[in-house]
């Protein structure tokens, strides 16, 4: 029920639990965030319950969450119960693919079925799940190899339902991707940073400009810029506003 996302010069793993807890207010079940190290590394804590848990976990794993780009989640259960597998951000095969997404995947039973087919095994319940490997598999070989704005848009236009979905792949460290459909998505443009979220308090501490973008709407943030397209056949869609309230 959260979503935030950031490319900048900060560390990531504190902002990303930062900017959940202001999204706390939605209601979440569980929560989650991938940092990508910028050296070809992603890593992934997540945990079942409030974010103290995942603030925990994270102390506790010891897992190396350095790194100035990533990816946070607040998980309102649709598919798969509130487990710490079910939890995002997910992986696809490779392990260097992560994917978070509110929403529901409607179709995601026929993509899990292709999926499964071509002998890639599932880890969670969830309907997101398809997503990353549909992502990686884009990423890895075909019309779209190598660039993950295409293979994200050639994903999204084949999922159905409500989404908001932010992926990184290790292997293009410096930025992130989102879509959106049915399901909000901002943008935040900082100085030297840049923010993607489900919702402005993800990142009003850092910055009041911001992007709404329109229906069936990709972004691709780095850390000086956004660029926006439609994943379907429409022109760009967006809208640049000041945020007017404060904490
Ligand atoms: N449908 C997804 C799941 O159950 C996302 C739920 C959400 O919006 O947090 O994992």
């Amino acid at each position: 029920c959260g979503i935030i996302g950031y490319v900048g010069p900060r560390d990531a793993a504190p902002l990303l639990v930062d900017g959940l807890r202001r999204m706390e207010y939605r209601g979440y079940d569980s929560a989650g965030i991938a940092v990508f190290d910028g050296q070809g590394g992603v890593s992934v804590a997540k945990k079942a319950g409030v974010l103290g848990n995942l603030e925990k976990e994270i102390g506790d794993s010891g897992v190396q969450l350095s790194g100035r780009v990533g990816i946070g989640h607040t998980r309102w259960a649709t598919h798969g119960g509130p487990t710490d597998r079910n939890a995002h951000p997910h992986l696809d095969a490779s392990g260097r693919v992560a994917v978070i997404h509110n929403g529901i995947i409607e179709n995601f039973a026929p993509l899990r079925a292709e999926l499964e087919a071509e002998g890639i095994e599932l880890v969670s319940e969830t309907d997101t799940e398809v997503v990353a490997h549909l992502l990686g598999r884009a990423f890895a070989a075909g019309e779209t190899a190598g660039d993950l704005a295409a293979s994200m848009a050639a994903v999204c236009r084949r999922l159905e339902g409500a989404f908001t979905l932010v992926a990184g792949h290790a292997d293009e460290p410096g930025m992130l991707v989102a879509a959106r459909r049915n399901s909000p998505l901002v943008v935040g443009v900082g100085d030297g940073e840049m923010f993607v979220a489900s919702d402005v308090a993800a990142f009003i501490e850092f910055t009041k400009d911001a992007v709404e973008l329109g229906q069936d709407q990709l972004v691709v943030i780095t850390e000086n810029a956004y660029d926006v397209r439609s994943f379907t056949s429409g022109e760009p869609d967006f809208r640049p506003f000041t945020v007017t309230w404060d904490l």
